[in-house]
């Protein structure tokens, strides 16, 4: 079992593939942080990590947290506020695990996401973490190798009853905590 939490998401833009599976570093999509955002905070999850290397996209992303927690834009919109409290902006991966890590005590068990199937995947009701944990959403093609090979679990790909589940990192994440944390009503 999960706790909410002690579970923190990590929206990655390096390292990410192209099409063509080759490592890259891909441009932050502003919409992912209000979105990602919210899906962490109703789900009541530890804090959502964004993830660049570049200064000037760390900057942009800054920018907009400075904007949304200020009291002009609090008073604009205190749900998105409240979303974007939880988001933090770093260069790498291995930063997000110490920021966890300090405050945790311990470092997260990383856990990667994917579209696409490969062996070893887990279950969401199988997922058994104690601990803090990490979850990796990719941006651009999808979590790069490198990426993935720092991750123990992986969980198995998100599927309707078609053969397309190329779903947006926004819907994915939504998805994803529901089926880990979400309240059944059915
Ligand atoms: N530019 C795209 C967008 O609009 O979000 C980025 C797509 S990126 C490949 C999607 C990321 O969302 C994946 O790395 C994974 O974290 C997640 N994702 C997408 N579809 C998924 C699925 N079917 N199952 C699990 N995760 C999925």
């Amino acid at each position: 079992m999960l706790d909410p939490s002690s579970t923190f998401v990590a929206l990655v833009h390096h390292p990410v593939r192209d099409r063509q599976g080759r490592p890259i570093t891909s441009a932050l999509t502003t919409l992912d942080l209000h979105d990602i955002a919210r899906s962490t905070r109703t789900y009541g999850l530890g804090g959502f990590f964004v993830v660049h290397p570049a200064e000037a996209q760390r900057a942009l992303a800054r920018r907009i947290l400075d904007h949304w927690l200020s009291p002009e834009g609090a008073a604009k919109n205190d749900h998105r506020r409240q979303a974007l409290e939880t988001l933090e902006v770093v260069p790498t991966i291995a930063d997000a695990a110490r920021a966890i890590q300090d405050r945790e005590g311990r470092a997260p068990l990383q856990i990667a996401t994917a579209a696409r199937k490969s062996s070893g995947t887990i279950g969401y009701r199988a997922v058994q973490v104690d601990g803090p944990a990490l979850i990796l959403l990719g941006t651009g093609g999808g979590l790069a190798d490198e990426a993935l090979a720092g991750c123990p679990l992986r969980l198995d790909p998100i599927e309707g009853p078609t053969d397309y589940n190329h779903l947006s990192v926004r819907s994915a994440c939504a998805i994803v905590l529901d089926r880990l944390f979400g309240v059944r009503q059915d």
